[in-house]
């Protein structure tokens, strides 16, 4: 293992007098063998069932320097809960999340990275980063969402956030 990220962590363990423990390197080999959104819990899950020896304190606290360290970013998905993924310098996305499953998925549009170049020249603004978090609900959660809107939406709720839109006019889909 000595890709860019692993020497990376390394040096950023190092400066703070820390070890790349066999704990550490088993959570950074689980988050960097595949890009995935992974909840902390489900790391666990993995790294015990390879007979990994690691307690549930250690992988956050893990996962805290691994993000700090700048080679893993996390997304939020509920009020405690966040997942994580490896960062690779040259691959940037952003997400959608859904609120119903927790569900994860990444976009990349040109055109929403040009028009923060423009607003950020505007405003003579050196852009660093940037994150875009899309909230809402996931083409698997819509038809359960929707059948759960219509049935509160008979019993008289004011709450239509989620009432599915209505059919489109001319358009042939
Ligand atoms: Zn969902
Ligand atoms: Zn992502």
């Amino acid at each position: 293992m000595n890709t860019r990220e692993h020497q990376i962590f390394r040096k950023y363990l190092e400066r703070r007098g820390l070890k790349l423990t066999a704990e550490r390197l088993a959570v950074f080999d689980e988050l960097f063998a595949r890009h995935e959104h992974l909840e902390a819990d489900e790391l666990l899950v993995r790294l015990r069932a390879r007979h990994k020896k690691i307690s549930r304190a250690t992988i956050y606290r893990t996962l805290d320097l691994l993000v700090d360290s700048g080679i893993v970013g996390r997304v939020r998905i509920r009020e405690e809960g966040y997942r994580y993924e490896r960062m690779r310098a040259g691959d940037h996305h952003d997400h959608l999340i859904c609120n119903e499953c927790g569900r994860v998925v990444e976009f990349r549009e040109p055109r929403i990275e040009s028009l923060q170049d423009e607003i950020c020249q505007r405003y003579g603004f050196v852009l660093l980063s940037h994150s875009h978090q899309l909230r809402g609900v996931c083409r698997q959660c819509r038809p359960r969402v929707s059948t759960r809107e219509s049935r509160s939406s008979a019993a008289g709720s004011p709450d239509a956030i989620l009432r599915p839109r209505p059919p489109r006019l001319g358009h042939a889909s």
